[in-house]
Formats: C-alpha cells, sequence, structure tokens
C-alpha cells in the first residue's frame, strides 16, 4: 500500500518535470516576437531609472513571503495566492516598486493555480531570465525596475501573444479600477 503511493508520487513529481521542461527555445522565441513587436500598449513610455535597495531596506518593506518571492527568488504554493482566482478589473502592479505591470484584461484561467497574463502592460517593464535551477530550462521574469522576481513566462498562453506569464501573486499588488 505504502509503497504504491509512494511510487504515484513519483510518478507525478517526473510528469510535472517533465511538463515543466519542454523546450525553452520556443518561449524564448515568443518572448522576442513579444519584445520586437508593438502588440504591448503604452508603447513609447521609457523606464524609470532602476529601483535599487540593500537587503536591510526590503526586508523592513517587505512582508516576510514577499521579501522570500520578489528577493529571493521563492514560489508560492499553487492555489494559495491572493490573485490566482480573482476577477476584479485593474491593474496588477509590482509590490515591491509600484510599477504597474500587468492589467486585468490579459489574465486569464490558466488552471495551473498562479495569476497567468498573457502580456505585460509594456514589454520594457519585465526583464527575461534564463532560469536552469531544479533541472529545468526556465524563462524567470523580473520587475525591470526593482528586478524583483515576480515568476515565470512559459510557451503555452492563449492568443495573440501565446505566452503564459505565470506570475507569484506575492510579487503582485492588485489596483481596482476606478469607477
Ligand atoms: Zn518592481
Amino acid at each position: 500500500m505504502k509503497i504504491s503511493i509512494v511510487f504515484l508520487v513519483i510518478i507525478s513529481i517526473t510528469s510535472l518535470l517533465i511538463y515543466f521542461n519542454s523546450p525553452d527555445s520556443t518561449t524564448m522565441a515568443k518572448v522576442s516576437n513579444l519584445i520586437n513587436s508593438d502588440t504591448t500598449k503604452h508603447k513609447g513610455e521609457s523606464m524609470n531609472e532602476k529601483l535599487v535597495k540593500t537587503d536591510e531596506e526590503w526586508k523592513k518593506e517587505l512582508s516576510q513571503e514577499q521579501y522570500r518571492i520578489l528577493r529571493e527568488k521563492g514560489t508560492e504554493r499553487a492555489f494559495t495566492g491572493k490573485y490566482w482566482d480573482h476577477h476584479e478589473i485593474g491593474i496588477y502592479i509590482c509590490a515591491a516598486c509600484g510599477t504597474e505591470l500587468f492589467e486585468s484584461d490579459t489574465k486569464f484561467d490558466s488552471g495551473c493555480g498562479w495569476p497567468s497574463y498573457f502580456e505585460p502592460i509594456e514589454k520594457k517593464r519585465i526583464v527575461y531570465k534564463e532560469d536552469k535551477n531544479f533541472g529545468m530550462k526556465r524563462t524567470e521574469v523580473m520587475c525591470a525596475k526593482c528586478d524583483g522576481h515576480l515568476g515565470h513566462v512559459f510557451d503555452d498562453g492563449p492568443p495573440p501573444t501565446g505566452l503564459r506569464f505565470c506570475i507569484n501573486s506575492g510579487s503582485l499588488k492588485f489596483v481596482p479600477k476606478e469607477k
């Protein structure tokens, strides 16, 4: 009995690893499409300068969970964050520096347990980095202003971009649209 449970767990972990290990090159191709195209809104706006703070300063400003995710590249457990099942109209900003990152009309139900968006408000507000941790090849996404870790981007999203920005709720703050 116990052995079959252990076996099942191993099988599930293995299939998850295989799932997340899909070739990164497609994601990067779609990401560069997004970066090179003008599909994102608010084009022409430029990023302000970087916001640089010490670990001590971030620790004071952020909650423990926010610090763990944004500054230590942690991940919240699926289906536990504030926003995976959140459907109000408004804007999701970086929890660390307040940069407006995603709009509610680009959010979709991906079923993965984290808030998912098919594109950022402006391409330049996100930086992309190859992430080879945990034996997987993924593309990490960070806030371009404060370098805070947001989550990862995958190439299995819906049109028009085909991308899925899989973001930790802990990296975000929701600002409802004023009526
Ligand atoms: Zn930020």
